[in-house]
């Protein structure tokens, strides 16, 4: 008897952790009797029709590697029907009725018109996505795939410069990865124990990002007997340069009553793409390995059009959501209602937003005491 066929496939930014989730898609749908393809460099893939059978073998031995297996790539080409109706035409040739999508916002909103009926029909390819992006910022999911590796990463790097400003008494400014979210930089700043912390929410200006530093260097340097080092961690989605900043914080630094020359240099470190590499922590493989379950068993039973999410952090309202029967910290969230909510967070009208700018224009004194 033929089997039933379906496929995986990774697309938009890397995260750490991916290959714990295709690790376990395809185990479950090879346990469920269902054959499991892998589409190489996510819709490209797809639209050359790049498929390639997964065994257990294949899969066996990625958890503990970062990137992915598959192959990651942009696609600019998906946005166009006609390379979407390409998509599903090699989907259909090739007997496949599931894809799991495990991405970013952008794949998701590949994945939601892949299977849209009006392009796709009822009888179209069924799509469930899985949320991987290190910068956190898909809507009606607490975490992504890859955030807590990327923080990891971030407080490991923190904890280095730690030790060298502590000798000088220097201060550092650290640029971690954040577009449009300050996720990774706001929690890292906690974890890290940072004195302070810039984030594109706050929608600071200029000159209010130069006084908080400063504000921020003037507090640590009244601490008696302790470490007199200042550890700034600011999300690339601020807009100000770390070039202009450090000359701008220099500049006042310089003028400030008493100054020591040797202490008024602001050092940067911008971390980069160090923060997306790495080997996935435990939590990332365990979090890829329940979200992608709860996505599969979704497959398995015929649903379509849905997000695997993991403890929603704003409820999702009941008509679009539901709790998996197969895991007590996942959902299951229809993927309109997920890209709603996404853009809402990207454009800060989620309350989501509004509380963690909140959370930390409350703490900026109490990180610096
Ligand atoms: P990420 O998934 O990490 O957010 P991107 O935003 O680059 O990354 O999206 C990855 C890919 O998803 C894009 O290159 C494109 O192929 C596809 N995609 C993104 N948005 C859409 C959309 N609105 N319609 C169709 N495909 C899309």
């Amino acid at each position: 008897m033929n089997k039933r066929r379906m496929a995986v496939l990774t697309s938009g930014g890397d995260a750490p952790g991916m290959n714990a989730a295709i690790r376990a898609a395809t185990m479950l749908g090879l346990s469920e009797g269902w054959k499991v393809f892998g589409v190489s460099q996510g819709y490209r893939g797809l639209i050359e029709g790049k498929l390639s059978p997964l065994s257990p073998g294949d899969v066996g031995p990625i958890l503990r590697r970062g990137g992915t297996i598959l192959g990651s790539a942009r696609c600019p080409e998906f946005f166009e029907r006609s390379a979407r109706d390409q998509a599903r035409k090699h989907l259909k040739d090739a007997g496949i009725e599931a894809l799991l999508v495990i991405g970013g916002n952008g794949s998701l909103a590949g994945a939601s018109a892949l299977c849209d009926p009006e392009e796709a029909g009822l009888d179209g390819v069924r799509v469930v996505g899985v949320p991987a992006s290190i910068d956190n910022d898909i809507g009606f999911t607490g975490i992504s795939i890859g955030v807590d590796t990327a923080m990891n990463t971030i407080v490991e790097a923190c904890d280095k410069i730690s030790d060298t400003a502590d000798a000088h008494d220097r201060t550092f400014i650290i640029e971690v990865m954040g577009r449009e979210s300050g996720y990774l930089a706001m929690t890292s700043a906690i974890a890290a124990g940072a004195d302070a912390v810039l984030f594109p929410e706050a929608d600071k200006t200029e000159e209010e990002i130069v006084d908080t530093i400063v504000r921020t260097v003037r507090r640590v340097r009244q601490r008696i007997g302790r470490t007199r080092r200042v550890m700034v961690i600011k999300a690339e989605g601020v807009a100000m340069s770390v070039g202009r900043l450090k000359d701008a914080v220099d500049e006042r630094l310089r003028e400030e009553p008493g100054a020591d020359p040797n202490k008024s240099e602001t050092r940067i470190t911008v971390l980069g793409h160090v923060v997306r590499g790495g080997r996935p922590t435990a939590f990332d493989r365990l979090v890829a390995s329940r979200l992608a379950h709860v996505a599969m068993r979704a497959l398995v039973n015929g649903q379509s059009r849905k997000m695997a999410a993991w403890v929603p952090p704003v409820a999702p309202p009941s008509e679009v959501s539901v709790k998996s029967p197969f895991d007590p910290y996942c959902w299951l969230v229809e993927l309109g209602a997920v890209l709603v909510e996404t853009e809402r967070l990207s454009v800060r009208t989620s309350p989501l937003v509004e509380w963690r700018t909140r959370v930390f224009d409350q703490l900026e004194n109490v990180l610096s005491l």
